[in-house]
């Protein structure tokens, strides 16, 4: 993230990219982390001090308390406001099994380019030079959203794509796909850049709880293959999603093809439980529903929904912000929509990990940034050494791909099944 002072603070930032799309002066660079993700790097030469940067910076890892007590008194405001909630899922089968969930995103983007409802999407699509990490490209046609379906997990930076969609006179309208960090920086960039402001942007947001940084992905290779010689360069094509919901994951490595059912695959779901090989940045991340984006959409993860035949092609939950999101929503003839309970979206993304993310946050921060400052909790701040020790500890262990293709699946079933209470030291005393 970029401070008011214009410093910035690795640990915090989401990997976005906006700073460096909006800045006047061409005063940010990429210094690229360990695994290529952007972190901004400010050339204070070039920089005029304009503070851009920090303005539209989405990054809001602050207020905890204030904000646990607003979860307390009224526990749907973390989704913001909705006009409608939706269960949906695509009219055609086979794009509706290819997505993520019901593939109600890819669904709406090619409905509104079809329509000419709007003249391009800005959104992340495959990267054919490098498949494990995807891009933001500007979308024009329908027929261009092929390779566009099915979440990619790592974080993804805007790489030039916002600012050609402000400079280009023919996308007056867009529709723009991304997670709660990407929609929060677009929403205030289209606020303060003369370029945005002019042209009308519909936001979809996508629910997210953390992304999963190269590691994972490593972790999945080695797991998969049952092949400790296979590095990431190796992998020409890899999904994490998809052939129905929650679907498989699969990989083409050396010319071989390798697959894996999600449902109930321990191997899949124990790194997300445990926040394995997600940035920090995510830690303090509490916007799940992407409250400010004019349409959300997530996975319903409520038993009722993964469970049985007529589910499996996809379902998705969606959530309506303004009258012009429900009409597109509602009218988009390549959906089916039903209403759906309000109190169902939020317990499908597991309100105890909403609430837990927040509990201790303050102390957890301090211990990412080894800073001093007002005296905390000394529960809090064991509960907060506890859980980053277990999650670097696994991290560590999980890295090692001796370790990954050699321990039994027994292994990853107990530690999945593990409560994540046990995340928190006061469980245990
Ligand atoms: C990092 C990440 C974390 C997620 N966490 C949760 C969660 O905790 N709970 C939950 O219910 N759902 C989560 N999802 C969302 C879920 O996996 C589906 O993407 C969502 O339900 C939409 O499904 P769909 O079938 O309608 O989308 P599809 O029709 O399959 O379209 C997917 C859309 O997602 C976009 N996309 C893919 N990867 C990225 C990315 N890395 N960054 C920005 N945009 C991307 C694509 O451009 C495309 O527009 C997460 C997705 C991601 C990428
Ligand atoms: S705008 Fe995005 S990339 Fe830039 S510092 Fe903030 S979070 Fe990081
Ligand atoms: S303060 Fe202004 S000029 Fe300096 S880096 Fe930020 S956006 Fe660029
Ligand atoms: S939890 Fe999701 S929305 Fe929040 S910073 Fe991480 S990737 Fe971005």
């Amino acid at each position: 993230m970029i401070t008011e002072n214009l410093d910035v603070v690795d640990q915090l930032c989401a990997h976005c990219g906006v700073c460096s799309e909006v800045c006047p002066r061409q005063a940010i660079a990429n210094n690229e982390d360990r695994y290529g993700f952007f972190l901004p790097r400010i050339d204070k030469n070039k920089c005029n001090g304009c503070l851009l940067c920090h303005k539209i910076c989405p990054v809001e890892a602050f207020q905890f308390k204030e904000r646990l007590k607003m979860l307390e008194k009224d526990r749907l405001s973390v989704m913001g406001k909705a006009l409608g909630t939706y269960l949906g899922y695509h009219v055609d089968s086979e794009r509706r099994s290819r997505s993520s969930s019901g593939g109600v995103v890819s669904g709406l983007l090619h409905s509104c380019l079809k329509s000419g409802r709007v003249s391009a999407a800005l959104a992340v699509g495959e990267n054919p030079s490098f498949p494990l990490k995807p891009v933001f490209r500007l979308f024009r046609t329908p027929e261009s959203l092929k390779g566009l379906a099915a979440s990619k997990y790592s974080p993804v930076f805007m790489e030039g794509a916002l600012k050609q969609a402000a400079q280009d006179p023919s996308v007056d309208r867009m529709i723009f796909v991304g997670l709660p960090c990407h929609i929060r920086a677009v929403k205030k960039a289209k606020a303060l850049i003369p370029a945005l402001s002019q042209k009308e942007i519909i936001t979809i947001g996508i629910f997210c709880k953390k992304s999963k940084d190269l590691r994972f992905t490593g972790y999945l290779l080695s797991r998969l293959t049952r092949n400790r010689n296979f590095s990431l360069p190796d992998v020409a094509f890899a999904r994490y999603r998809g052939s129905g919901w929650p679907g498989e994951t699969s990989m083409r490595v050396c010319g071989k093809e390798y697959r894996q059912d999600n449902r109930s695959c321990a191997i899949y779901s124990f790194p997300w439980k445990w926040h394995l090989f997600s940035p920090d940045s995510c830690l303090f991340c509490y916007d799940p529903f992407a409250r400010d984006a004019d349409i959300s959409v997530g996975d319903p993860w409520l038993k009722k929904y993964t469970s049985g035949a007529e589910n499996q092609p996809g379902l998705s939950f969606v959530i309506a912000r303004t009258g012009q999101a429900r009409e597109i929503l509602v009218n988009c003839g390549e959906l089916v929509t039903t209403q759906a309970s309000p109190f169902e979206v939020l317990e499908s993304q597991s309100p105890e990990e909403i609430r837990s993310k927040l509990q201790d946050a303050a102390s957890r921060m301090r211990i990412v940034l080894k800073r001093r400052g007002s005296p905390l909790r000394t529960r809090s701040l064991m509960n907060a050494y506890w859980f980053l020790s277990l999650k670097r500890l696994f991290e560590t262990i999980f890295e090692n791909k001796d370790h990954v293709t050699g321990l039994p699946d027994i292994f990853f079933k107990v530690l999945t099944r593990l409560p994540t209470r046990i995340m928190g030291a006061s469980y245990l005393l």
